[in-house]
């Protein structure tokens, strides 16, 4: 049995509606990972397939299932369907199921659903393009501040305080950086993205999550130093690390910072 908003129901039937509701969510990431760059609409036109431009109907663009039936190819002219699209959906799926298990089916389940899918897609992007597009973080910031202020994600003080923080601080490094070593070390998208995670986590839990973030940007940047792959100008995207860190502060930030105050004081 699980709870839900409409009383305690059985758990089954919630677990196979989250699992459709999160192959939806990924099919519209796929979406969002194929239009957003390229800036093309997100609604016209319908999908085609990019071999022959033909339009995909209804039924061969069922998340996960039309990608296994057509045997990963296009209905019409049979090129490949890059399984990418299937491995989305399916994550997105696995997403959905563990947020409502680990936080309920309730607006907890769906914003942070919401928030990693939306990461997924946020990581996909930046490896390929190096962006962080405004189309997917300003509506996951609105997600966390509806939680704040209508639920009980953060008291919407401590989500507001989170989310100017989270602007501030990447605000300096993108202006800092720029003075310092004359070149963008951070852009716009950054800057939003740290506002969307301040709403989230609180400001406390966003100076770790920038922390981490460098940490692990830093070593990143050592190894491929090391494999003299060249870390002039920025080889590796950002946002990667920023995304890894803002999970990691999400299910354990709290820990962190209660085992370093351990540590100050013993
Ligand atoms: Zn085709």
């Amino acid at each position: 049995m699980i709870e839900t908003p409409w009383g305690i129901l059985p758990a089954i039937p919630i677990y196979i509606l989250t699992a459709i509701l999160g192959a939806s969510f990924g099919s519209f990431a796929n979406v969002l990972i194929y239009r957003l760059p390229a800036e093309l609409s997100l609604v016209t036109p319908p999908s085609r397939c990019p071999s022959c431009e033909s339009r995909i109907a209804w039924y061969d663009n069922v998340p996960i299932l039309s990608w296994l039936f057509l045997g990963g190819k296009c209905r019409s002219c049979k090129a490949p369907v890059s399984i990418q699209y299937v491995l989305i959906e399916a994550a997105s799926t696995l997403i959905s199921v563990f947020a409502v298990w680990r936080f309920g089916f309730n607006y907890s389940g769906l914003a942070y659903g919401l928030l990693f899918i939306g990461l997924l897609a946020l990581v996909i992007i930046d490896l390929r393009h190096w962006l962080l597009p405004f189309a997917i973080t300003i509506p996951l910031f609105f997600v966390g501040l509806a939680g704040s202020v209508f639920f009980d994600l953060l008291p919407w003080q401590a989500a507001l305080i989170g989310a100017g923080v989270g602007f501030g601080v990447f605000l300096v490094m993108m202006f800092g950086g720029k003075l310092i070593f004359g070149r963008e070390a951070m852009g716009g998208g950054d800057v939003v993205f740290g506002a969307m995670a301040g709403v989230f986590l609180g400001w406390q839990l966003t100076l770790l999550m920038i922390f981490i973030a460098s940490l692990l940007g830093t070593f990143m940047a050592l190894i491929m130093l090391i494999l003299r792959k060249g870390v002039n100008g920025r080889s590796v995207p950002f946002g990667p690390f920023l995304a890894v860190a803002l999970v990691v502060c999400i299910f354990a930030g709290q820990a962190l910072v209660d085992w370093y105050i351990g540590v100050l004081r013993p």
